[in-house]
């Protein structure tokens, strides 16, 4: 193998991030361990940053992650048991997808709707409306 091929292979191999640039990130958790509490301590800039109530976010986080909680007077998520910032980034990212973005579009420029019993997500970009399991 000459050096162009370990070029090419190297080039082969970098993942394509092109289209990604528009993507909504979930900040990174803080996330402290308390004894058998894990301390989630930008919960509420994380929740703003979402656009979404904080006590939604905090009952997905209970269910997604199998445990209970509660928010303290600080605005952080308090969660019985230990769980490390990957595992709540991919909580809240499991979040976002289904409560945030937008299906048709992928924006997080979202808000809710009432129909019925259901909660709906109307699209404030593309104007689609679909449906979450909330
Ligand atoms: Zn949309």
């Amino acid at each position: 193998m000459d050096y162009d091929d370990m070029l090419d292979r190297a080039l082969d191999e970098t993942p394509d991030i092109e289209g990604s640039s528009d993507r909504f990130d979930v900040p990174d958790p803080d996330v402290r361990q308390e004894g058998n509490v894990s301390v989630y301590e930008n919960f509420q800039s994380t929740v703003d940053r979402l656009g979404r109530d904080d006590d939604h976010v905090m009952k997905f986080l209970q269910n997604e992650l199998g445990t209970s909680g509660h928010i303290d007077e600080s605005g952080r998520a308090r969660l019985t048991g230990e769980f490390g910032a990957r595992r709540i980034h991919d909580a809240v990212e499991a979040y976002t997808e289904e409560f945030v973005l937008c299906s048709e579009c992928g924006l997080p420029d979202t808000h809710f709707e009432r129909e019925g019993g259901a909660l709906l997500l109307r699209c404030e970009a593309c104007g689609a409306l679909s449906a979450t399991s909330g």
